[in-house]
């Protein structure tokens, strides 16, 4: 693999490694934390939240298991799918759902690694959550319900992949990606709660009730998928061996990322040929 241009990114290998570490910590504290007599939340009850809570972990039992590949062989770099992704879900550039990182092989071999939110089955993020606000769906989703968030970041701290972002502020940042990367299709996330990439939900279930297929048909099928520009990236249905996803993995050497840990992550990746 020749050298390629590095770009500029606001997230180190060191920052990775440090909030892995921490969270790999608190996923086993947090949830004696949100339980305990000291816990802010001792007293809170669940019954005062409108709605009912939603189940906590679904495994996707159901027939459909969204999931994606990341070829980071094929990757350049270019950031479309962060762009794309932060206009078409009105995300704040300065905090994206979806990270591009330049990184290197153990021979140095210079690549680059993407990480949208990798809806983990065994999702610690959701097994904090004190409130049940992030929860699985049977099609394995790990989605927000902003109505039930408290802000209290518990899901930001336990998750093992930074992939949660919290909005300090009333959000009225300007989108300097819209509209050349997209349109926004979803409302901007109040101030006080944590938000993530949901794989464009919203393109999946609008385009699930026309009949159409994630993963294959263009309209639902989320935006970073769509507009990268090298084909490094395909979703589709983990569950039907006859998706591109299922098809890539049977062909590829394949990993998750800290497989160790047990979360189950629903992204898988194809490793750089080179210098691994
Ligand atoms: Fe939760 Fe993080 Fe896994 Fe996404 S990547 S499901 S935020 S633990
Ligand atoms: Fe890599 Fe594709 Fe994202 Fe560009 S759009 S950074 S090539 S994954």
């Amino acid at each position: 693999m020749g050298k390629k241009k590095k770009v500029k990114v606001d997230l180190t290998r060191r920052d990775v490694l440090t909030v892995a570490a921490v969270a790999a910590g608190s996923a086993i504290v947090a949830p004696l934390v949100t339980t305990g007599p000291l816990s802010p939340f001792a007293d809170l009850k669940q019954t005062a939240l409108e709605g009912e809570a939603p189940e906590r972990s679904a495994h996707a039992p159901g027939e459909y298991h969204w999931g994606m590949v990341i070829d980071l062989d094929r990757c350049i770099g270019c950031e479309y799918c962060l762009r794309a992704c932060c206009a078409m879900n009105d995300v704040n550039p300065d905090k994206p759902w979806n990270i591009v990182v330049p990184e290197e092989t153990s021979d140095g071999q210079p690549f680059y690694f993407s990480r949208p939110c990798l809806h983990c089955q065994n999702a610690p993020c959701v097994e904090v959550c004190p409130v049940r606000a992030t929860y699985h769906r049977e099609d394995g989703l790990v989605v927000m319900d902003y109505d039930r968030c408290i802000g209290c970041r518990y899901c930001e701290v336990a998750c093992p992949y930074d992939a949660r972002r919290f909005n300090w502020e009333t959000p009225t940042y300007e989108n300097p990606y819209v509209p050349t990367w997209g349109i926004p299709e979803v409302e901007r996330r109040p101030r006080g709660v944590v938000e993530k990439c949901t794989f464009c939900i919203q393109r999946i279930d609008a385009g699930m009730e026309e009949g159409l297929t994630p993963g294959v048909d263009w309209e639902a099928t989320p935006a970073c998928i769509n507009v990268c520009p090298v084909g490094a990236r395909a979703f589709g249905n983990l569950k039907d061996p006859q998706s591109e996803v299922s098809k890539s993995i049977a062909n590829n050497p394949t990993i998750r990322l800290r497989e160790e840990l047990g979360v189950e992550p629903s992204v898988y990746y194809i490793p750089p040929k080179e210098g691994l």
